[in-house]
């Protein structure tokens, strides 16, 4: 394929001292010749693949020095797009930067859309769909084990599962057309059936693994919906200001989804929380009494936990006890507060409307107990909802619709071979799983989605 040359700040992860500017195509050396001067005036043009170079960004116009840098000289086809790419590393802050951007534009570059890098290093067959959506999470992965299953699915691992299972549809396939091909064997039916259950409930087998880390990859990559109900004055506020200042909070470019609700990500101990705050919470007022019983259960059922405080110091109401009564089927945390202050709530009854699920004890203005809770939550996150921590994990929504859809198609080939349909209906589902799967790494994609995609991208990636 042939593309134009393009530029664009591309930040390093992490946000160090340093920014990058991005070239890719076939003019970024010929391009960054233009406005560099290196020692010695030796010129990039001649320089091995994958070096830096130490020099000045000179404008052409005046000759003036704008910025001090490093260049990184890579040549197709081992780059991220496959083709040239120059990096320039400046360190002269957002300004500087800026004008050496200016100057590849002035100089024959063309400033890249969001996402075109990496849009490129898919188009130029670098890497596949699910690759570049990783692309995506991980510039907007909110916590370090985010990251991982960003990074692990850029590795390919999504896709690697993936396309195990379409070969493995594949060759059932063409087993059964040999079959048919062949039917002076006796038993070919017979055969024929058997192996497509058999392959057919192993695919579905594998698809059911990758639907059982889609909650937790979706949690990982949007953060676990918690929300904090209580009574008024139990220590509500105090209990998400503790959680937003023990802990990093996390800058999101979400914009929350509903109105009246505020959003604050924070980071306890790998696990993202979108601590869900309805707008009264912080004055003194409950979520339950603010928008009536009925908008509340709305706001709490999509919560993913739930986090419940009650108050040592006074006895349990009848409050308290609906409140018990209106999560009974969520997964919560009971946080017992004000333990600094002499006991009248009846413990035995908490542990009761408790039923089994964690109790915390705090004295959030003593800030004691919050360690306790932080462990609750990650033991509550990490253990028994999948087997291990280094399952690849699907996050991605389009993934998952996808894999549903996959996993419908191979059970309507499995209830059509129990049935006993023709051998050619079955196959027809079959295919059709074929298909959706190949849709998640990009192999049977529309133009238009792509696009979408890469839009979604921040500029420069
Ligand atoms: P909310 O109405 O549930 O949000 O409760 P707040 O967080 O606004 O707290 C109500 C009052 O209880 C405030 O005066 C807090 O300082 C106080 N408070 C919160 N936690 C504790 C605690 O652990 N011990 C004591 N003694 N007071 C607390
Ligand atoms: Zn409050």
């Amino acid at each position: 394929m042939e593309f134009d040359t393009i530029a664009a700040i591309s930040t390093p992860m992490g946000e160090g001292a340093i920014a990058i500017v991005r070239l890719s195509g076939e003019e970024a050396i010929s391009i960054a010749d233009r406005i560099f001067k290196g020692v010695g005036g030796k010129k990039l043009k001649d320089v091995p693949s994958h070096t830096i170079h130490y020099g000045h960004i000179i404008d052409p116009a005046n000759g003036q020095t704008v910025e001090e840098v490093m260049v990184t000289v890579m040549r197709a086809p081992k780059t991220f797009t496959r083709e040239d790419v120059v990096e320039i590393n400046c360190h002269g802050g957002l300004v500087s930067v800026n004008r050496v951007l200016q100057l590849t534009l002035t100089n024959g570059a063309r400033l890249a859309e969001p996402g075109e890098f990496t849009k490129r290093a898919f188009l130029n067959g670098r890497i596949d769909l699910s690759q570049a959506e990783a692309v995506i999470d991980l510039i907007r992965a909110k916590t370090d084990r985010a990251m991982n299953v960003a990074l692990q699915q850029m590795e390919g691992r999504l896709s690697k599962m993936i396309r195990e299972l379409r070969q493995t549809i594949l060759e059932t396939l063409a087993h059964v057309e040999v079959n048919i091909d062949y039917p002076e064997y006796d038993d070919v039916e017979e055969m024929t059936h058997q192996l497509l259950m058999e392959k057919a409930q192993y695919v579905r087998g594998q698809i059911e693994r990758l639907l059982q880390t889609a909650q937790q990859g979706k949690i990982l990559r949007e953060g676990l919906a918690t929300v904090i109900i209580g009574r008024p004055n139990v220590g509500k506020s105090s209990l998400l200001n503790s959680l937003v200042h023990e802990n990093k909070a996390i800058v999101t470019d979400i914009p929350g989804t509903t109105r009246d609700v505020i959003e604050e990500y924070v980071n306890v101990r790998g696990v993202p929380l979108k601590l869900i705050d309805t707008a009264g919470i912080r004055e003194t007022e409950d979520i339950v009494e603010r928008i009536g019983v009925e908008r509340s259960r709305q706001v709490l059922k999509e919560a993913d936990l739930i986090l419940l405080v009650l108050n040592f110091n006074e006895e349990l109401t009848k409050e308290d006890e609906q409140l018990f009564e209106i999560v009974k089927d969520m997964d919560v945390i009971v946080i017992v507060n004000k333990t600094d202050l002499p006991q009248k709530i009846n413990m035995e009854r908490v542990k009761e409307l408790a039923n089994g699920r964690p109790i915390v004890t705090t004295s959030l203005l003593k800030e004691k107990g919050i360690e306790d809770l932080e462990e609750a939550i990650a033991a509550l996150f990490f253990t028994g909802r999948v087997e291990a921590n280094d399952l690849t994990y699907v996050s991605n929504s389009r993934h998952i619709a996808l894999l549903h859809q996959a996993k419908k198609a191979i059970e309507d080939a499995i209830s059509g071979i129990e049935a006993g349909v023709p051998i050619d209906l079955v196959q027809i589902d079959l295919t059709r799983a074929w298909e959706l799967l190949g849709e998640i790494i990009g192999d049977t994609v529309h133009e238009s989605l792509i696009d979408q995609l890469f839009s979604q991208f921040c500029l420069g990636k």
